[in-house]
């Protein structure tokens, strides 16, 4: 039997990305949809074959709590939201997933682990690459030392923001979105340079500038770089703005050559290219396969006791660490930050 989802938040990456992949998902399928929009939840929901009952507001958690079609929760709010969300539907005894940026402050990040713990309910953090196959295929050539030693690694993921769109006036916002593209894109170079790696970075330096004409960024800031220290002397450089040409794209300069993802994130058409030596190989298309599908069908998984638990929220929580340590350290023109409190991932995706 299929593991219910209730996806909360009927935006552009739930109606987009999610219901869609949960029509192609085995293990997962969408059970109900909750939304401040009963019009809109209602469609939604007849357009997916789902019974009327099957419709939830945001302050009907405790009906939902009552509902065994349900099992998990699909949290995919503006950031600020997905705490008090998460929270109320670990307390119904559901089983989240939340977007990520997991919260918009550590501490909200850690109420949800927290919750989590006390309800005896799993937590997961939608990080979709950690579940892709061109990144997979990336950490196992890294883990095999195919070109050698790995030596750095450079990360670039931004977009240009269009504060027309809805969808991006709240990622704008610093209330609802917390740090703007650091926490929209640059988590992704963040979380890259950890997976890639399968380390923690142990200092970081980081510089901002955000155009102070440019009208979009009265709350948030634009551009970031960043330099991650890891044990083994990598060095991880991420950059990330929402006023450059959309990119997600990460590189890994090994002793003997390159591993170049470029696409590495987008929603399709990720592409890997080895370089070795000077000389790039024709470029590896991603496995045309629905990354969504594959996250929720992992936690599926996880909830049925069939796989491990990759993107805990504590994974959500380093990366809330290490972009506060991006922030401070921006904050005073590239100050070291150390950030070796000792975390190590459980499981090795
Ligand atoms: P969106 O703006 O398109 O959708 C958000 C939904 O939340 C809307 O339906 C809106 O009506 C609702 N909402 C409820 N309260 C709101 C409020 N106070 N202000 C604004 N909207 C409110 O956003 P989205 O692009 O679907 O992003 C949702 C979440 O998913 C974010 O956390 C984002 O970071 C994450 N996301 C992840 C990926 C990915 O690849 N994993 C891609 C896109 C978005």
């Amino acid at each position: 039997d299929k593991v219910g989802f209730a996806i909360v938040g009927l935006g552009k990456l739930s109606l987009g990305q999610l219901i869609p992949g949960l029509k192609v998902a085995k293990g997962a399928k969408l059970a109900a949809v909750v939304s401040g929009h009963p019009d809109k939840a209602r469609r939604v929901a007849a357009e997916n074959g789902l019974p009327a009952d099957a419709v939830y507001g945001y302050d009907d958690y405790d009906r939902m709590a009552q509902d065994p079609r349900i099992q998990v929760v699909y949290i995919v709010l503006p950031n600020a939201l997905h705490a008090e969300h998460t929270i109320k539907a670990l307390k119904a005894g559901k089983h989240v997933l939340c977007e990520k940026p997991m919260a918009t402050t550590i501490a909200d990040a850690e109420a949800m682990i927290a919750a989590a713990k006390a309800t005896n309910r799993h937590l997961m953090i939608a990080y979709r690459c950690h579940y892709e196959p061109l990144n997979l295929d990336v950490m196992r050539r890294l883990r095999a030392k195919s070109l050698g030693r790995v030596r750095q690694i450079n990360t670039t993921m931004g977009r240009q923001a269009d504060p027309s769109d809805p969808s991006d006036a709240w990622r704008l916002d610093a209330a609802l979105s917390g740090a703007g593209a650091l926490g929209d894109m640059g988590v992704y170079g963040i979380s890259a340079a950890r997976y890639l790696l399968n380390e923690e970075p142990v200092a970081v330096q980081a510089w901002a500038w955000t155009d102070p004409a440019d009208p979009r960024f009265k709350e948030t800031q634009d551009l970031i770089n960043w330099q991650f220290r890891f044990p083994s002397g990598v060095i991880a450089n991420g950059s990330t703005s929402f006023a450059y040409a959309p990119t997600m794209a990460f590189e890994a300069i090994c002793e003997q050559g390159r591993l170049v993802a470029d696409p590495a994130a987008f929603y399709g058409g990720n592409r890997l290219t080895v370089v070795k030596g000077g000389q790039a190989q024709p470029p590896v298309p991603a496995p045309p396969v629905d990354q969504f599908a594959r996250e929720m069908d992992w936690m599926a998984d996880v909830v049925r006791g069939k796989a491990p638990m990759v993107s805990p929220g504590e994974e959500g929580l380093q990366d809330m660490r290490l972009m506060q340590a991006i922030l401070d350290s921006a904050a005073k023109d590239g100050a070291t930050v150390r950030t070796d409190w000792g975390y190590r991932r459980a499981v090795d995706p």
